[in-house]
């Protein structure tokens, strides 16, 4: 992995910044022995480790504000960083950079129910945030997995999902507003608790951002009602093709489940060894669809899924019927990652989104690539969305392995563009598939995207070594090309 070359005239400074970084977070903010930085040396991407130059824990914005505006005025690199789950190497340190932590920003500032919405600090977990209002019958809707780890400003950064965001929407669809400071300082607020906001849709182009832009220092998140009621179906399938077509016939049926997961084979029997619940183990896919709402209609839709399911050949049914056995449905897929972890000594989680209907095509492809490498694969998906997570089997202790696990993993995400599908569904670009952005993007797409960058990080500090394969100077990318003497379009204003 290619990270930009340290500047060894930097790293040679360690103690006159550390000096000065500690004028502005006094105590035990700013941490420069090598051993303590060795906690933030990786992220959930474990296959990449490097110490930063010197961790900094700021505890309000104005102290985030300052750092940011001596690190802007020294030219130094800044990688911000939320709890470290990030499973795309977003959070990677850099020699000759700072990590930002933003773990101290852990309070919940406001909850309005009568606006249904929350105020919170970056660092405030995921589920911290629904633990805070459940009693009052509230919850916050996108749940990542690593949800009782993961943070809020994390979340932003990675536009996260989760099981139930087929049918309420990613981080971006549940954010009202942002606090966020710039490389120069400057701080920053964008919405607020009203649900739309004037001007360019700049809560969009933060979303996903990947610590690029700005870092997050508040949040505004929607808080909505608990569902009524919610009820499962289990249903197996003798072929992953069956169940892909069940998921097609729902979505065209104009059903939107809370959410439609489905694993494979090897993915069933892993999550079935390790929790036990209750999955049938002679099938070759398992779909679990959760149906929420008003009692009335899930039973409603309980029964047309039901008799979807029958025409496409589900050859087993289950149907929860209590809240206890709907958790015990998705206990399983909930600890699929884990329960791979038992079964292989490394695993490579891949996230990719598809069409929905190239999904029999991909998992053919993907067996052949299995064969390939010999490298086994076991597969969850978040079916609904069509966003696959391969998860490619590997020992990192074998020569060669992890490079192998690499290729293959690279591979299925060209697979995945070459579908008509994306390189991400929600874990990001990081620098784990920084270098095939060009396999998605044109040179004039990455060049505008980086035009973007360009205006809000001149000097390319936040983040550097993420996203894009190449930055360019901001400069270049400003230049204009004239040809024999012609302006062109003379009409538009010059700034
Ligand atoms: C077991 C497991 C399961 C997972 N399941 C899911 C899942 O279901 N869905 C999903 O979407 N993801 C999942 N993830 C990935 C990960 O949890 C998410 O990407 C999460 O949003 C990262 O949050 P974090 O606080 O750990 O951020 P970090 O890993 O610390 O950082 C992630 C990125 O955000 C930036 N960043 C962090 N905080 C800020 C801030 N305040 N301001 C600006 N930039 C910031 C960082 O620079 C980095 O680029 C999973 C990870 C694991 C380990």
């Amino acid at each position: 992995m290619l990270m930009p070359d340290p500047d060894q005239a930097m790293i040679s400074r360690k103690r006159e910044l550390v000096t000065k970084l500690r004028e502005i977070v006094p105590g035990e903010g700013v941490i420069a022995d090598e051993d303590e930085l060795r906690v933030y040396e990786s992220d959930g991407l474990t296959a990449y480790k490097q110490p930063p130059l010197i961790a900094v824990l700021p505890e309000t914005t104005e102290q985030v504000s300052q750092v940011l505006k001596f690190c802007h005025e020294e030219g130094i690199k800044v990688v911000p960083r939320g709890a470290g789950t990030s499973l795309s190497g977003g959070a990677l340190p850099l020699a000759d950079g700072i990590i930002l932590g933003l773990g101290k920003f852990n309070q919940i500032l406001e909850v309005d129910f009568d606006n249904r919405c929350a105020v919170v600090q970056p660092g405030v977990t995921n589920l911290g945030i629904t633990k805070a209002v459940e009693d009052e019958g509230f919850y916050y809707a996108p749940d990542p997995s690593s949800q009782i780890a993961c943070t809020i400003g994390g979340n932003v950064a990675e536009n996260s999902g989760g099981v139930h965001c087929l049918k309420y929407g990613l981080t971006t669809n549940n954010l009202l507003g942002l606090e966020m400071v710039l490389i120069d300082g400057t701080v920053l607020r964008i919405g607020g608790k009203h649900l739309d906001s004037e001007g360019y849709d700049l809560l969009g182009l933060m979303t996903g951002s990947e610590g690029l832009l700005g870092v997050v220092t508040e949040v505004t998140v929607r808080l909505l009602k608990k569902p009524e009621t919610a009820r499962a179906l289990l249903l197996g399938f003798s072929s992953s093709e069956a169940a892909g077509e069940l998921v097609a016939a729902i979505i065209a049926a104009g059903i939107v489940p809370g959410g439609m997961e489905m694993m494979d084979r090897p993915a069933i029997h892993a999550a079935e060894d390790f929790v036990h619940a209750g999955y049938p183990l002679d099938v070759e896919a398992l779909l679990i669809v959760e149906l929420d709402g008003p009692k009335a209609e899930v039973d409603h839709l309980i029964e047309t899924v039901s008799g979807l399911a029958d025409a496409k050949g589900a050859v087993t049914k289950r149907v929860s019927e209590s809240e206890e056995e709907r958790m015990r449905f998705w206990a399983g897929r909930k600890a699929a990652f884990p329960a791979v972890g038992r079964i292989s000594p490394d695993y490579y989680c891949m996230d990719g989104t598809i069409p929905r209907n190239q999904l029999p095509h991909v998992l053919r492809r993907m067996r052949e690539m299995s064969e390939h490498y010999q490298l086994g694969v076991a597969n969850v998906f978040h079916a609904g969305d069509g966003n696959l997570h391969p998860l490619i089997l590997y020992d990192a202790n074998k020569e060669g392995e992890l490079q192998k696990a690499e290729d293959f993993g690279s591979d299925i995400l060209r697979l995945c563009v070459e579908v008509g599908g994306v390189l991400t569904g929600e874990h990001g670009v990081g620098v784990e598939k920084r270098d095939l952005m060009p396999d998605m993007f044109s040179d004039i797409d990455l060049k505008q995207q980086q035009r973007v960058k360009c205006a809000f990080d001149p000097d390319a500090l936040l983040n550097p070594g993420k996203v894009f394969p190449q930055l360019h100077r901001c400069a270049e990318l400003g230049r204009m090309h004239i040809s024999r003497g012609q302006l062109p379009f003379p009409e538009l204003p010059r700034f």
